[in-house]
């Protein structure tokens, strides 16, 4: 590893040399490669981590250009998680980068997840979200909740059985049922940014921030204390009627 790429970051003392080696020896797997996640990848890239699959099933759209950094107009038609292999490999080739184009179910989720250190949710739907919720809780596998929508942003790291699972808080979150989401464009480079900062504190074993919400355009910022439900047929009964 080239520890002069990371300087300014290693002079941060919550991550420090030692962390830099940590993360650049921890595999991500993003699932979604849209706002979210493709921010996500581009941040996580950048941060120097060891290895990372991006994993979503569309094509890229015009729509999709106002929330984007990575994307551009003479990508639209091509794989979404092909143009992030490429172009994010050419951020950092350090990191290895696999676009992985599927979509994701439950008979595929497992197989998937299998090696990775952590799970990042960029996906728009909360049936996704819960299938992940279940095989990380299964798998034992850290994961990072975050959702988009209009001008806020919820995000939350979850740790199986140490911390509250996503079907523990389910009733604090809207389970917008739309075809296509509202969303300002600027919000979901904002929020990965939160997502990628929890995502880094769970692989450095630093403490979590709880369920965080934040409104881009009030400029609001709330920190909501979530605790674990003890009847909670996911991380507390283990039941897992999605997988
Ligand atoms: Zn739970």
């Amino acid at each position: 590893m080239n520890l002069n790429r990371y300087r300014r970051q290693i002079l941060v003392k919550e991550l420090g040399e030692k962390g830099q080696y940590t993360l650049s020896e921890k595999h991500v797997v993003v699932i979604g490669g849209g706002g979210l996640g493709s921010n996500s990848a581009d941040i996580l890239v950048r941060t120097g981590i060891g290895s990372i699959d991006i994993i979503d099933n569309d094509l890229l759209d015009l729509t999709n250009l106002h929330r984007t950094s990575l994307f551009n107009e003479e990508d639209i038609g091509k794989s979404k998680c092909q143009i992030l292999e490429e172009k994010l490999q050419q951020v950092n080739s350090e990191v290895v980068v696999r676009g992985i184009k599927k979509r994701i179910t439950k008979e595929n989720i497992e197989s998937a997840v299998k090696h990775a250190d952590i799970i990042l949710d960029g996906t728009d739907n909360m049936e996704t979200r819960f299938l992940i919720n279940e095989v990380a809780v299964k798998s034992n596998i850290p994961w990072i909740y975050a959702g988009v929508h209009t001008t806020v942003g919820m995000v939350m790291g979850i740790i199986p059985r140490q911390t509250p699972c996503l079907k523990c808080i389910s009733h604090s979150i809207a389970n917008n049922k739309t075809d296509e989401i509202p969303v300002m464009g600027n919000l979901p480079v904002t929020i990965a940014s939160i997502q990628c900062t929890e995502a880094a504190k769970i692989l450095l074993g630093k403490q979590l921030s709880g369920l965080i919400m934040y409104d881009i355009w009030k400029q609001r910022f709330e920190q909501i204390n979530v605790k674990k439900n003890p009847e909670c047929t996911c991380c507390g009964k283990e039941r897992f009627e999605l997988l």
